[in-house]
């Protein structure tokens, strides 16, 4: 059983993603699919005059501000567009996808901040209204029940708070969560990069592998977003995962290249 999760930067290519997953799936490949929707949220969110805002925590996390309105925009995008977008190729693909966020049957289950420490222009802030939060719990038994009936679960942030809340959640991290949970062999985090690059954005300085006890001292070379990506990796190793690989999803085969070991792979 593998998790693959792709991300929603700008040059994914959904199609070969999809294609890929298909084939793996009628090989009587077992696996789940979460995924992401950061670039077309930001741009729907221009379009509707509600601009995003992003927030640097003191230790260095860039997140998104996710107020009430920005919240429904949100699961517009990942739950309508990009979730519905997934379902319908890969339904068109002869795969009966079923798309759920994390909200329904409380798959990903978590606490809800409420407020956001933001640090501008070398002060912090306090910032309240935030709809965010963290993966603490997932929820398998819907997940169990879908993939034992033939069904391919495709996943998606929001979470649910304790309260019943719609949380904002990295989608990296809930993959990781995620793969611990279901007790996965490898998790699959595919992105608009070639993996883990040493000098971003030098596309040549690939790191090829990572030894699973040091992955966090890799963090050093993860700016921003990257950052969750390599937490969500330590985490998902230290759950029992035995492989993690940061893949690239702009052509080809990105799932079948990534398990053949093509990206950075942390074992
Ligand atoms: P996605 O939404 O596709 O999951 P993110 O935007 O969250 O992806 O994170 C991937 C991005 O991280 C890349 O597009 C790249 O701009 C950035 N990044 C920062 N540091 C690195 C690094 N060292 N290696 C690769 N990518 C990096």
């Amino acid at each position: 059983m593998n998790i693959v999760k792709v991300g929603g930067s700008a040059g994914i290519d959904y199609d070969a993603v999809c294609a890929d997953i298909a084939a793996l799936w009628k090989a009587g490949q077992k696996l789940v699919l979460v995924h992401g929707g950061s670039g077309e949220t930001n741009r729907i969110a221009e379009a509707l005059g509600h601009p995003p805002r992003f927030v640097t925590s003191p230790s260095g996390y860039t997140s998104r501000f996710t107020d009430r309105e920005t919240l429904e925009i949100f699961e517009m995008v990942y739950c309508g567009k990009i979730n519905k977008g997934i379902v319908e190729r890969l339904q068109k693909l002869g795969v009966n996808a079923v798309g759920l966020s994390g909200l329904d049957g409380r798959i990903f289950e978590g606490r809800h901040k409420d407020s956001v420490r933001s640090v501008e222009n070398g002060k912090t802030r306090v910032l309240r209204g935030d709809h965010t939060g963290t993966v603490e719990k997932v929820n398998v038994e819907l997940v169990d029940l879908l993939l034992n009936a033939g069904y391919l679960p495709v996943l998606t942030p929001p979470a649910a708070s304790y309260e019943g809340v719609a949380i904002n959640v990295d989608g990296d991290r809930a993959a990781a969560a995620l793969a611990v949970a279901m007790k996965a062999d490898a998790l699959l985090l595919l992105s608009n990069v070639p993996g883990l690059l040493r000098n971003f954005p030098d596309e040549s300085s690939l790191i090829a592998s990572i030894p699973a006890a040091d992955v966090e001292r890799y963090l050093e070379f993860a700016q921003d977003r990257m950052k969750k990506k390599v937490l969500g990796a330590a985490e998902a190793v230290a759950g029992g995962v035995k492989r993690v690989i940061f893949g690239d999803a702009r052509a080809g085969q990105p799932v079948s290249a990534a398990l053949g070991g093509a990206g950075t792979v942390v074992s």
